[in-house]
């Protein structure tokens, strides 16, 4: 029983083959350069193969890695219909999908309805599926949906507060992104805290952010938005911002309206305020050395992940446990700190020495006497992919 997870990006593609009751990884790999001319990283057991082989479309990417999986040196499966089903990762499912479902035509014209709101992704995930249809005949495809899991917030916190017509003819909402990140890491939170009625934050802190709070298992509301450009300082996205500024930007740069959203989605962000990287270890270097912008710039990040917990707190009504997670959230414990220093008044201290200890296992940072627990859950969105599909798709 194995479950190949893709993730099809418009010139990248990344996949996993995995047992999806156990979670065993069988092997994982990376395409890159589609189109252009053809990356492949592939890896089993930890051991990573690097090959530059041509991939004229997304269609030679899959089959190379298939054929590398059943008949390369280091092969997994005899064949490729030891593969029971694939699950794609989809980012935008509207309000239509709140949960994973198996494709059928009626899905795709949904998700090629979506293409407006996600126009960077949503094509390219179409098209994953469509190959692997066409490569892998017969054998059921789900897609998994970014927004599915914050299809649960109430109105009041979905909206915005434009007229209301936009929202009922042309969905302008709050749809929130990270969703399986976000739903499996407050799922493990749970556990560790052992309890159903619990409050969660969860902060995925990537090269894309977000914050989610999470009662009793349920998105209540998120910081990214209509598109993931909202919320939180990213590495090339600038976040919340007024409105304002796209005029203003506009009319001194004489940037168009989607020039001006690719400033704030590219050029923006960590990148934008510090002038060196979308990267934070660059950052934190530069700051360790002195650099004030870079210090400006980490302080920003730490500031607007603090406003976010605050308010959400107060969303939530109390927080039992804060999370972080993602390539940041969990490796930067001075990132963490900064976030959790100062919030003793809501219960919140963080063990600094604890904070500091690095390993792949989820993990409590917090003080004994601290009312709030702070995690570091490492994520596992593929994890979640196949496991969706598994059960979909099992008899
Ligand atoms: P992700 O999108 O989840 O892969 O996360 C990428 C981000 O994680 C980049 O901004 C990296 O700089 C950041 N990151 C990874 N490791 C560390 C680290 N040890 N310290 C600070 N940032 C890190």
């Amino acid at each position: 029983m194995l479950i190949l997870v893709l993730n099809a990006g418009s010139s990248s593609l990344k996949y996993q083959l995995m047992n999806p009751k156990d979670g065993q990884v069988k092997a994982t790999g990376l395409c890159e350069r589609i189109g252009i001319d053809g990356r492949l990283v592939h890896e089993v057991e930890n051991k990573k193969t690097k090959k530059d082989i041509s991939m004229p479309s997304h269609k030679e990417a899959i089959e190379i890695f298939l054929d590398i999986l059943a008949n390369g040196e280091e092969k997994v499966i005899d064949s490729i219909e030891e593969i029971q089903a694939i699950g794609h990762r989809v980012v935008h499912g509207g309000e239509y999908f709140s949960s994973s479902v198996v494709v059928n035509e009626d899905v795709i014209e949904k998700l090629e309805s979506l293409i407006p709101l996600a126009p960077l992704h949503n094509p390219a995930n179409i098209m994953g599926v469509k190959i692997a249809q066409q490569i892998m005949p017969g054998k059921p495809n789900v897609a998994v949906f970014d927004t599915a899991f914050h299809q649960t917030m109430e109105a009041s916190n979905f909206m915005y507060a434009v007229p209301y017509e936009d929202y009922k003819d042309h969905g302008v909402r709050k749809y929130g992104f990270h969703g399986t990140s976000h739903y499996y890491v407050s799922n493990e939170a749970k556990k560790m805290l052992n309890k159903d009625d619990s409050k969660v934050i969860v902060c995925h802190l990537g090269n894309g952010s977000s914050v989610c709070a999470v009662k009793d298992g349920k998105s209540i509301d998120t910081s990214m938005g209509l598109t993931p450009l909202e919320g939180l300082v990213m590495g090339t996205r600038s976040g919340d911002i007024d409105a304002g500024v796209l005029s203003y930007l506009m009319d001194k740069k004489d940037m168009s309206a989607q020039e001006t959203v690719n400033y704030l989605n590219k050029k923006s962000g960590l990148l934008g305020v510090s002038g060196i990287s979308s990267d934070l270890r660059e950052i934190i270097e530069a700051s360790e050395n002195g650099d004030e912008r870079a210090k400006t710039t980490i302080d920003m990040k730490c500031n607007r992940i603090k406003k976010y917990i605050c308010s959400y707190a107060g969303v939530l009504e109390g927080v039992d446990a804060i999370c972080f997670t993602a390539g940041i959230g969990e490796n930067a414990d001075l990132i963490r700190e900064k976030v959790c220093s100062g919030l003793e008044f809501m219960g919140v201290e963080i063990d600094s020495e604890k904070n500091k200890i690095r390993n792949d296992e989820n993990r409590e940072i917090n003080k004994e006497s601290s009312k709030t627990k702070i995690y570091v859950i490492p994520t596992n969105e593929e994890f979640v992919i196949a496991n969706d599909t598994y059960n979909l798709v099992k008899a």
